[in-house]
């Protein structure tokens, strides 16, 4: 019996650790996250537990959200918003993920944004195909339904803010970029280390690692190519790097 008690122990020990190693290689050696966090253009990150979502000023005291954190009642973010005197217009998730549209419900006027590939997973009907995120499907009666689908190269105007729409398929389907503010928000497709270099979507989170990087680097091709200033990358799970260089060097 002691021996039975044992071995469970040191099965559970082994499972705990193997998962703190997965987690730590995820994380360890990201540029650090900070509550809030200035970016051009009056652009601010706040951080909701272990997630960033971001605030995008868009004139007559509204601005638009890249993603809404994890808290249904969008506690952290609505006190900013508050310090800040704004009012949510626009929602654009990066993909649906529960700590990026966790939050969306507490927004109700605002119009709810996400490549329409990626709907089914953010209002909760199917489950994103990571191996760990295909266990953790969105509950569709706490979801918001999107206002609209968005397609891949359009762009959508909010007040003084025009958001341009990459699809970048990989981490989910349904993943998007958005460029707003020569602010590159990128969710967590990559992520910025603190040596200045961006790495990858953590592979358990994430549906198809390879088409991800592809994703990213045919993302920061267009973008050199296009010359459309980018002055900061913004990562959902790290702080952020200067201009496009890390990610067409990625
Ligand atoms: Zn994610």
């Amino acid at each position: 019996m002691k021996r039975k008690l044992l071995i469970s122990l040191g099965v559970v020990v082994l499972f705990v650790g193997a998962f703190g190693a997965m987690m730590a290689t995820a994380f360890i050696g990201l540029a650090p996250v900070t509550p809030f966090t200035a970016l051009p253009n009056g652009v601010v990150g706040v951080t909701d537990g272990y997630v960033q979502a971001f605030i995008v000023p868009c004139g007559d005291d509204s601005a638009v959200l890249i993603d809404c954190g994890q808290d249904p009642e969008a506690k952290v973010l609505k006190g900013k918003l508050a310090e800040l005197k704004l009012t949510v217009k626009a929602i654009f998730a990066t993909h649906g993920h529960s700590d990026h549209v966790g939050g969306c419900g507490a927004f109700p006027q605002a119009d709810l944004y996400a490549l329409e590939a990626e709907r089914a997973v953010a209002e909760g009907s199917a489950a994103a195909k990571g191996p760990l995120t295909q266990m953790a499907k969105n509950d569709p009666a706490k979801m918001r339904k999107l206002t609209r689908g968005l397609s891949d190269g359009e762009t959508v105007q909010v007040g003084t803010v025009a958001v341009q729409v990459f699809a970048i398929p990989g981490h989910t389907a349904g993943s998007a970029a958005y460029l707003a503010d020569e602010v590159l928000f990128l969710g967590d497709a990559v992520a910025g280390q603190a040596d200045g270099h961006v790495r990858n979507a953590p592979w358990m989170f994430t549906d198809d690692g390879d088409q991800c990087r592809a994703s990213v680097q045919g993302l920061a091709k267009k973008l050199a190519a296009s010359g459309a200033p980018v002055q900061s990358l913004a990562f959902a799970h790290s702080g952020p790097l200067q201009g496009l260089g890390p990610l067409t060097a990625f």
